[in-house]
C-alpha cells in the first residue's frame, strides 16, 4: 500500500501531454535581461539559463531598477521557472593569480546581487582551476571565496550552485567527492546546491548510457553529495567518448552518450522537478533548442509507453 500513497495526483492511463516538464535552453540577454524571457516563451520554455552581464567581462553594465522589474513582469506572466543564471566565463575561484583571484570574488558577489535584484533561484558557476597548485590546494581556496562571497551576502536567497565539470586541463568538480569536499568546507552550507552537466559527467568517465551505469552514477551522487543538493541538470550531448574529459556539446541524440542515454534521466521520477537545460549549439531563430526539447519530450512518452507495457 505504500505505492497508493505516494502515487501522483494524475492516474496511470491518463495522457502524458498534461506532464509539465522543466524544459528550457540557456538563453540570449542579447538587448537586456528582460529578452531572455520573451526568448524563451517563444520556443515554450518551462524553464530557463541565462547570464546576467556580458559573459567574458570581469564589469558589466549594471542592471537597472527599470530591466529589474520587467524582467520579473514577464516572468510572472510566463510559466517559466525555476530560473539558472550562469555565471561569466573569467571568472576563477581558485585562481592563484591574486589580482585574478581577487577580480573573480568581486565578480561572483556582483553576479550573486544581480540575481537577487531579479529573484533568480540559482547561480550556476564552474567550482575553479587550480592552474597547477594541485586539487586540494584548489578546493580549499574555492571554499574560501565562497565564505568570503556569502559572508557579504547573507540571507540572500539565491544558491550557489556548483557545475559538474569535464576535468579539462586543471578544472575541478570532475569527481562527486571533490564537490562534496567544497560543500564540507562552505559554511553557510544551506546555499550550496549542485548541477550536473550531463556532457561533463559522461567525458569525466561516469557512465550515464547504461542502465546500470546510470543507476550507479546517481547512488553514487547520492552517498557522495546526496540528491537533495542536486537543483538542476545540462542536459547536453557529446561530441566525445567517455573518459575523454574533453567538453564538446552536441545536440540530444547525436552524440555519444544519445537518446537512450537521455531517456533514462527524462524518465526519472527523482528528477521530474528538477530543471533541465540545453547548452548545444544554436542560432539566432533557436530552432536547434526547439529541435532538441522535441528529442526529450518524445523520450519522456516512449518511456511512458514503455511502463504502460509493464503493467498490461
Ligand atoms: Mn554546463
Ligand atoms: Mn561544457
Amino acid at each position: 500500500m505504500k505505492n497508493s500513497q505516494r502515487e501522483p495526483k494524475t492516474k496511470k492511463t491518463s495522457s502524458n501531454n498534461a506532464l509539465p516538464i522543466l524544459l528550457g535552453a540557456h538563453m540570449s540577454i542579447a538587448g537586456g535581461v528582460p529578452t531572455a524571457v520573451e526568448r524563451a516563451k517563444r520556443i515554450g520554455c518551462t524553464t530557463m539559463q541565462m547570464f546576467v552581464k556580458n559573459n567574458n567581462q570581469w564589469r558589466g553594465k549594471p542592471l537597472t531598477v527599470e530591466d529589474a522589474s520587467t524582467y520579473k513582469k514577464l516572468l510572472s506572466e510566463s510559466r517559466i521557472g525555476p530560473v539558472v543564471v550562469h555565471d561569466t566565463y573569467l571568472i576563477n575561484l581558485c585562481a592563484v593569480n591574486k589580482d585574478i583571484l581577487q577580480k573573480s570574488r568581486i565578480a561572483l558577489k556582483d553576479e550573486m546581487d544581480r540575481c537577487e535584484m531579479l529573484g533568480v533561484e540559482y547561480l550556476n558557476f564552474y567550482p575553479g582551476a587550480h592552474m597547477g597548485a594541485g586539487e586540494e590546494d584548489g578546493i580549499k581556496r574555492i571554499a574560501e571565496s565562497l565564505n568570503l562571497i556569502h559572508d557579504q551576502t547573507k540571507g540572500y536567497r539565491v544558491k550557489s550552485v556548483l557545475e559538474t565539470t569535464a576535468g579539462q586541463g586543471t578544472a575541478i568538480g570532475y569527481r562527486f567527492e571533490q564537490l562534496r569536499e567544497i560543500i564540507d568546507l562552505v559554511e553557510q552550507r544551506d546555499r550550496m546546491a549542485v548541477c550536473v552537466d550531463t556532457c561533463h559527467v559522461f567525458v569525466a568517465g561516469y557512465d550515464i548510457v547504461t542502465e546500470k551505469g546510470y543507476q550507479q552514477t546517481f547512488e553514487e551522487f547520492d552517498a557522495i553529495i546526496g540528491l537533495d543538493r542536486l537543483v538542476a541538470f545540462h542536459v547536453n550531448d557529446s561530441k566525445r567518448e567517455i573518459g575523454s574529459r574533453v567538453d564538446r556539446h552536441e545536440h540530444i541524440g547525436k552524440g555519444y552518450i544519445g537518446k537512450k542515454g537521455f531517456s533514462f534521466l527524462m524518465n526519472d521520477p527523482r528528477f521530474v522537478n528538477i530543471p533541465k537545460i540545453l547548452e548545444t549549439p544554436k542560432g539566432e531563430d533557436m530552432k536547434e533548442d526547439m529541435m532538441n526539447m522535441r528529442v526529450l519530450r518524445e523520450l519522456v512518452k516512449d518511456g511512458e509507453r514503455q511502463r504502460l507495457k509493464k503493467y498490461r
